[in-house]
């Protein structure tokens, strides 16, 4: 199976992704994931990055498509399936990964759109925490760690990301709003959307889901 999960900064797309990874066995493949190990890492790509990320701003359509094209052409990650988490993100990103497809000769069967009142997106993205070390994901109210500021599976220190500020969020938002929503018409048009409520907790978020792809 080969999914895209689409939604607002903040709206759970990271915690339905690794859900449905363990229960459907697919590759995840988050390009904000990529970049920061990318940065963390001081990389040519990594430093180029860091120019937009850190601001709210997203990087060049090329370089991210590279990255994804990179990854689902390697056999290991097609025939296992995927989830791409965070892409695409624009009109661009979305016609470019069409044609990448049509050149494998593969195709995204679902699309997940997920949805959220402001007011809990930013609620969770100025509460969220992360391993600095294996990237598992906290929250400071919804799901805090044992021990404050330790990562539950390896004990190693969490961090908030540079961007989880509220004055960045603020562009993330209006980045998502002006680039990224007009392409929900687009997998509609595909007949291939489903929009998921993601106000609610991420147990639901995923029941929905699940049951969404079985139908
Ligand atoms: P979010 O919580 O905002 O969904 P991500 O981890 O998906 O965060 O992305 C973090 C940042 O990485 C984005 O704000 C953007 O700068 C960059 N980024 C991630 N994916 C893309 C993409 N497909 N196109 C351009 N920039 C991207
Ligand atoms: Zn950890």
């Amino acid at each position: 199976m080969k999914l895209v999960l689409l939604g607002p900064p903040g709206v759970g797309k990271g915690t339905l992704a690794v859900a449905l990874k363990d229960q459907l066995g697919l590759n995840h493949i988050s390009t904000g994931d990529i970049l920061r190990a990318e940065m963390k890492a001081n990389t040519p790509l990594g430093l180029e990055a860091r120019k937009y990320v850190d601001g709210g701003e997203l990087v060049p359509d090329e370089l991210v498509t590279r990255l994804i094209e990179s990854r689902i052409s390697t056999p290991e990650i097609y025939s296992k399936g995927y989830l791409l988490d965070g892409f695409p993100r624009t009109q661009k990103q979305a016609e470019d990964l069409n044609e990448i497809l049509n050149k494998l000769d593969q195709s995204i069967d679902r699309v997940i759109c997920l949805d959220a009142s402001i007011e809990i997106i930013i609620e969770r993205l100025t509460g969220r925490r992360l391993c600095k070390n294996c990237g598992e994901l906290y929250h400071v109210k919804n799901k805090p760690p044992q021990k404050e500021g330790v990562c539950d599976k390896c004990a190693n220190s969490l961090y908030q990301r540079a961007d989880d500020n509220e004055e960045t969020i603020k562009t993330r938002m209006e980045v998502y709003t002006t680039s990224t929503r007009p392409i929900i018409t687009y997998y509609e048009k595909q007949g291939k959307l489903k929009k998921v409520n993601a106000d609610t907790e991420a147990s639901v978020v995923l029941e929905t889901t699940l049951s969404f792809l079985n139908e």
